[in-house]
């Protein structure tokens, strides 16, 4: 049956392989979707900067004056986006449903976790798309880079962590202040997968049902009297839900978690995840993208 599998998928490769042959990207040569002599035109990041100012920081970090404004401690930028092929790889990976590019762009991204040596205690999970976009596009593209790069940084990813709750406007065309109102209270941290502590780490175990008491809330809904809450598949560590409002959860916290996303503009989407995250108990948040557009 799995041998059947696979060579109902060589030959599925191979058709796609013959009507549609890999073509670099920026160039055009056969047979890869980027070739070395482009590959070498992409200016990786080697003298990070704090986002909110500019100014040079360690791996990216906010500075000490920026900090305050935000709920990331800092945002990893992979390349510079104006130069080389970047711009059109993360195009063609978007828009023109390139998909196989995505183990090419992941490996950018965990190059510069390398560079700036992220440990492997941290989750990886991406930024979400609403329901409807992820119907109309049939995948995440963020999603794709951040399975791809936690496995080749042995780190654990995470599927479904947040949601994006309403659709909103694209982010580029708002000016900054519209950024902030148009995404505020969009996102919201799956609570499958926050409260169960084996969430994504075991694949089994988004099917479990949770803990009945946990059950009754809907999202966004409200529990009458505080609860008390633990994960459904060990029993530990129980939390409290009080004034009918979702706090935290397990396996979020003390957790350091990253967040992918293809590009940044000013930060707001990733800091919006930030907050949510931080507010489920989670002890540190960073966003990492591509290029800054
Ligand atoms: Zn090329
Ligand atoms: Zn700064």
């Amino acid at each position: 049956m799995i041998e059947e599998q696979s060579l109902t998928m060589k030959a599925k490769d191979f058709l796609l392989d013959l009507f549609f042959p890999k073509k670099c990207v920026s160039c055009g040569k056969i047979d890869t979707f980027l070739c070395d002599k482009c590959l070498r035109k992409i200016v990786f990041i080697k003298s990070p900067v704090c986002l909110g100012c500019g100014r040079l920081s360690e791996n990216g970090k906010f500075c000490p004056r920026c900090r305050p404004k935000n709920h990331l401690k800092g945002v990893v930028i992979a390349a510079h986006f104006e130069e080389g092929p970047l711009k059109e790889l993360i195009h063609s990976f978007k828009y023109e449903s390139l998909k196989g590019l995505d183990q090419t762009l992941a490996n950018f991204l965990a190059a510069a976790l390398k560079r700036y040596n992220f440990k492997t205690d941290y989750l990886i999970s991406y930024v979400p798309l609403h329901r409807s976009r992820y119907h109309w596009r049939g995948y995440n593209q963020s999603e794709l880079l951040a399975k791809k790069t936690a496995e080749a940084m042995n780190m654990y990813f995470l599927k479904n962590l947040l949601r994006k709750k309403k659709k909103t406007k694209y982010q580029i065309q708002l000016k900054r202040k519209e950024r902030l109102l148009n995404l505020n209270g969009v996102f919201e941290v799956n609570k499958k997968v926050a409260l169960n502590c084996h969430s994504g780490l075991d694949p089994e175990s988004k099917n479990k049902i949770l803990n009945p008491a946990f059950a009754q809330l809907r999202p966004g809904g409200q529990v009458q009297n505080d609860k008390t809450v633990s994960c459904s598949s060990c029993h530990s560590d129980p939390i409290r839900i009080s004034q009918g409002k979702f706090h935290g959860g397990i396996f979020l916290k003390n957790k350091k978690i990253i967040i992918v996303d293809d590009v940044v503009t000013t930060g707001t989407t990733l800091n919006e995840c930030a907050k949510v995250l931080k507010e489920a108990g989670a002890k540190e948040v960073w966003g990492l993208v591509l290029g800054k557009h």
